[in-house]
């Protein structure tokens, strides 16, 4: 079987339009601030990217770029006015944070309706107990190839690789909501491949480099591949090695290309889903 490719970047750029149609409709324009806090060059071309992405599509978006030494008050107290802005409806705190601040504080000080990032404990909480809330960005993209995939959710195992608080739990849980049968696995895990081979839709997002090998796919599976790896040649890799995976999966997302392009799309579709919630 050579498995059908999730085109991610197409999939992402048909989010947007559909984002951007809805925005024209409205008689406002979606505020997102985006936070930035020093010069770690992957933040820089991330947070450019979401700026333009989010302009592109008629959102009203802006970054605060503030200095490496900022003290940890200070920050709270940029978001903290964020918070109580009426145009901004979406606030994004760009990770990682210079070592001085503590990521953690930085989260919890948002506005748990403007966590567009969906990464508050409350937002956290809301997705545990199946109540609405806004959704880490990554997860909700997967969701949403998934959906592409055409393949059914209910009923199915699902196997997560990772548990960090921004991919593998809150995955789990949409998986959960989805009706699948959810395994979550992790570095302690006994025999990962046995696992994986169990999975009828299999997410990777550990950060190990081609570590989901061919013969752990399940024919058939869904494959969907958080991972974002650069090798030491400068080749960009996912967590699954895609060419022997997708000579069993029925579906697979490529990385580049797959995920990766959902992840912005779908913080636009929360500041969207925050400002509507917000404005009404
Ligand atoms: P973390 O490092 O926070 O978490 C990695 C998880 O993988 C942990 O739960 C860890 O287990 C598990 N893990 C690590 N090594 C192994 C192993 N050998 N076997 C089994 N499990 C293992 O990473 P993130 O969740 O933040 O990100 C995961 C990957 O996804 C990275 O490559 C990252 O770059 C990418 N990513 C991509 C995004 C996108 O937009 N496409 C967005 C966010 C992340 P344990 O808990 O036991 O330590």
């Amino acid at each position: 079987m050579s498995a059908r490719i999730l085109d991610g970047k197409a999939i992402a750029a048909r989010l947007r339009a559909r984002l951007a149609e809805r925005i024209a409709t409205l008689t406002y324009k979606p505020g997102l601030v985006v936070v930035r806090v020093g010069d770690d060059p992957a933040s820089g071309v991330y947070v450019r990217n979401k700026d333009k992405a989010a302009k592109d599509a008629g959102f009203d978006s802006r970054t605060i770029h503030l200095p490496a030494e900022t003290t940890q008050q200070a920050l709270l107290a940029q978001i903290a006015a964020l918070n109580v802005d009426p145009s901004v409806d979406g606030i994004l705190v760009q990770l990682p944070l210079p070592a001085q601040i503590d990521a953690q504080a930085a989260i919890n000080a948002v506005d748990p309706a403007k966590d567009v990032d969906g990464f508050h404990p409350i937002n956290a909480g809301r997705l545990a107990s199946g109540q609405p809330g806004l959704v880490p960005c990554t997860p909700r993209g997967v969701m949403h190839l998934l959906a592409e995939s055409g393949a059914p959710t209910r009923g199915v195992r699902a196997v997560v690789l990772g548990r960090s608080q921004i991919v593998g739990r809150p995955m789990a849980q949409l998986l959960l909501a989805a009706d699948c049968t959810v395994t979550i696995a992790h570095s302690r895990t006994a025999d990962l491949a046995a696992e994986c081979a169990r999975a009828d839709i299999l997410v990777a997002a550990v950060g190990r480099p081609e570590m989901v090998r061919g013969d752990w796919v399940k024919p058939g599976a869904v494959v969907l591949d958080v991972g974002i790896n650069r090798l030491a040649d400068g080749r960009l890799v996912g967590d699954v090695a895609y060419a022997e995976c997708a000579e069993r999966a029925a579906a697979i997302t490529p990385v580049p290309g797959g995920v990766g392009p959902m992840t912005i799309a779908c913080l636009l579709e929360n500041t969207l889903d925050a400002a509507l919630a917000r404005r009404g």
